[in-house]
């Protein structure tokens, strides 16, 4: 099956297609191995018939592109990303329908691990980022960054949280005013595409705690 990936992408201006992978599909579709790289990804996922192995099989290839880059003994050095360092769990992250259901099952197994309330509050936000940057910084934690300011889902982590690396200070990242300031990132071309192809298959994209919210719920009813 062909994607009509130009529909697609034309919503990467909201959460539906993450911004980052968006602007690089724009800027790269011109160009066979790119193009492809989404084709191919995309029709690789449709035969997979597992939740689980399409999620792991997604995390896979995206982790196997940006460690190609990351091997560049000239870029590690040059990433300003630390353990600890958190900034980006404050920002709208978006998510496919599979990468909220694994992780809502997580949430569900372990349900008095989390802050439901404050999940319910960001869910509210839906898909808008004006809502979105309109709650309270710490009303916008991810719901998995534990007191250590570390992933407590790290394995399970949705793609956008693997795939960027920033270059420029590490401040630069604060959304602390309720805004997103320019970082520049570490360019991950290849697995920006394997994203879009992954969001172009999936049927349902969004922002993590709306999606998060849906599945707790679709799981619950199917019990
Ligand atoms: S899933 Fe993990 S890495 Fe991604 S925003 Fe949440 S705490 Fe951060």
């Amino acid at each position: 099956m062909r994607y009509n990936l130009t529909n697609v992408i034309s919503r990467g201006g909201c959460i539906n297609i993450p911004a980052i992978a968006s602007r690089t599909y724009t800027r790269l579709k011109q160009e066979a191995h790119y193009s492809s790289l989404v084709q191919t990804f995309a029709d690789k996922l449709k035969e997979i018939k597992s939740l689980f192995e399409r999620v792991k099989f997604f995390h896979q290839k995206v982790d196997e592109a940006v460690n190609k880059v990351l091997s560049n003994e000239f870029v590690s050095p040059r990433i300003s990303c630390r353990p600890g360092c958190a900034h980006c769990c404050y920002t709208q992250v978006s998510v496919t329908q599979d990468e909220a259901e694994i992780l809502a099952s997580r949430i569900i197994a372990n349900a008095d691990e989390f802050d439901m309330g404050r999940l319910l509050v960001q869910a509210q936000a839906l898909n808008s980022a004006d809502k979105w940057y309109g709650l309270s910084c710490a009303k916008r934690r991810c719901l998995f960054l534990n007191d250590d300011n570390l992933c407590s889902v790290y394995e399970d982590r949705p793609a956008v949280c693997r795939a960027n690396y920033v270059l420029s200070a590490k401040e630069s990242c604060s959304t602390e005013d309720g805004q997103e300031h320019h970082v520049r990132l570490l360019s991950t071309a290849d697995a920006d595409m394997i994203i879009v192809g992954a969001f172009v298959h999936s049927a349902e994209n969004g922002a993590l705690p709306f999606m998060l919210w849906r599945a707790i719920n679709k799981l619950k009813n199917q019990r």
